[in-house]
């Protein structure tokens, strides 16, 4: 050794020498500044027992692998030392062919030019992403100065923040400042990261809602700063709080439609049910007054009761059509598959006669198998067929025609929509809505019979399906009823 010896004492580079057993026998001049410990704290303990766990598992398989001719291996490694601080060294070392000793070099590896352009990269590619960001994205320091923002809070000179006493805090409203300040400690003291809601005061004294994570910036096991990246929520809260607000009003007008509809039908059902009663004794005296006392009343006397008769008449049609129309609510619906051939079938031998009387031609297409109210669904044919030979034009024969489309809806149909048209009459496209009212009539009874309730029932009776009924039609045209209801009933559907 001796001629290594003034070699080994004077190199710049931090060196020792181990025992075959790995025990440190000398250390030079050169390694207390580099790495801090003296060679009292180094000679006569084992190397690797300085190094956490891993590192020495590392390096310990290293130093076994030297081959015994002397010969020199080199190794760039990453060393975590005691105190916890990452070194990157370059390590060489040999093993002494007698004796088995090895000397070990270390020297401090700077990062060399390709990693450095490397990390130059990083470092551009970093800064292009956290300017793209719509978040702010802000360091600090332990004190809470802001380091960098990646770009201008507004209302707020980046000026004002970058570089000034506890400005990590000042853009927070007064009453929030010290939850942050909490917050602030915590994650510098234990390097959590939190996340939180919190509000900015603007110097225009608006205030803005702000989403936060707040974390801590290490550097190697040391906490150095933080990071704050937060997200200005203010426009998605407004648009929140309005729509919430339409939400609840929209509830409340509908509860209060609700309970308005329940009432009118309440009071439709107790009225038409009542007026049945004296209806019935006025029918009963005028008919008892006519088979008595025809013989004895004069001429105009006789004409009076046929019209009181006649006038009793129209007001029994009217007081069922009501009843029946509030019983569609008041009544629960029954659904069962429906096959509409059968109903449509059961509507034509009832109309038989009407459709003779009036030559009337109807011509049906096959209709699909529907889950509904069966009861719901003859009233909804009967109604739509006997208006189309009804309203029928004096000079032509009616033609009523009844076809069905079913809809697919994600590649399976899930509803039917029905076509009742005729060649009739027509109506106005400014009555289009107004017939589906209750007692809408656009003619006189002279011309045509009707209480101006069947059409009201039919849109009653879709909506209550969850379907929908419309007409299209222009006067002298004939016109057409589009009926579109759902082939199953997922819900019960009840008409508010
Ligand atoms: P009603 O038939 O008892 O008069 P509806 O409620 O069934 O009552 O119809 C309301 C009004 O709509 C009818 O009075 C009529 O003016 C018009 N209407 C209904 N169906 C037709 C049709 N197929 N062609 C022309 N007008 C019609």
């Amino acid at each position: 050794m001796s001629y290594h010896e003034p070699i080994f004492a004077m190199s710049l580079d931090p060196a020792l020498l181990l025992d075959p057993q790995g025990v440190v026998t000398r250390v030079n001049a050169s390694w207390q500044p580099t790495f801090g410990h003296s060679a009292d704290d180094l000679v006569g303990k084992p190397l690797l027992g300085l190094l956490p766990p891993q590192e020495a598992e590392h390096l310990g398989q290293w130093l076994a692998a030297l081959p015994a001719d002397g010969g020199p291996q080199d190794l760039h490694t990453r060393v975590r030392a005691g105190n916890g601080e990452y070194r990157l060294l370059h390590l060489r070392a040999a093993r002494e062919p007698d004796s088995g000793v090895i000397c070990l070099i270390a020297r401090e590896r700077w990062v060399d030019e390709g990693e450095r352009d490397h990390l130059r990269g990083i470092g551009h590619r970093w800064d292009a992403l956290v300017h793209c960001l719509s978040d702010f994205v802000v360091t600090s320091d332990l004190e809470g100065v802001v380091l960098t923002i990646n770009r201008e809070v507004p209302g707020i000179p980046t000026d004002q923040l970058v570089g000034r006493p506890e400005s990590m805090f000042t853009p927070i409203a007064p009453d929030e400042r010290p939850a942050l300040r909490q917050r602030f400690a915590h994650v510098i003291h234990t390097g959590e990261t939190l996340t939180y809601e919190t509000q900015v005061l603007y110097p225009d004294n608006t205030y803005g809602t702000f989403e936060s994570r707040l974390g801590p910036i290490f550097d190697g096991a040391t906490i150095t700063g933080t990071v704050l990246v937060t997200r200005d929520l203010t426009r998605q809260r407004q648009a929140e709080e309005a729509r919430r607000m339409a939400e609840q009003q929209i509830r409340e007008y509908t509860i209060q439609l609700e309970r308005s509809n329940r009432e009118l039908e309440r009071f439709a059902s107790v009225a038409s049910h009542d007026l049945q009663e004296p209806l019935r004794k006025i029918q009963a005296f005028s008919d008892r007054l006519r088979q008595k006392y025809e013989e004895l009343l004069p001429e105009p006397g006789r004409d009076y009761v046929n019209r009181m008769q006649e006038a009793a008449k129209r007001m029994q049609d009217l007081i069922n059509d009501l009843l029946m129309f509030s019983r569609l609510t008041t009544k629960e619906q029954r659904h069962a598959p429906v096959n509409l051939n059968k109903i449509l079938t059961a509507v034509l031998s009832d109309l038989e006669v009407r459709v003779e009387e009036n030559e009337a031609k109807i011509e049906a297409e096959g209709l699909p198998m529907i889950e509904a109210d069966p009861m719901h669904m003859r009233q909804l044919f009967q109604n739509l067929i006997s208006n189309a030979i009804k309203f029928r034009r004096p000079d032509k024969a009616p033609v009523v025609k009844i076809t069905a489309e079913e809809l697919p809806a994600r590649g399976r149909a899930t509803s039917v929509i029905m076509r009742v048209s005729d060649n009739g009459i027509g109506i106005d496209a400014k009555y289009h809505e107004r017939i589906f009212g209750i007692f809408e009539r656009l003619h006189s009874r002279g011309k045509y019979e009707g209480t101006g309730v069947g059409l009201a029932v039919c849109r009653k009776i879709c909506e209550q399906h969850g379907g929908s009924i419309r007409v299209d039609s222009e006067t002298g045209e004939g016109s057409t009823f589009i009926v579109e209801l759902p082939l199953r009933q997922e819900r019960k559907h009840q008409y508010p």
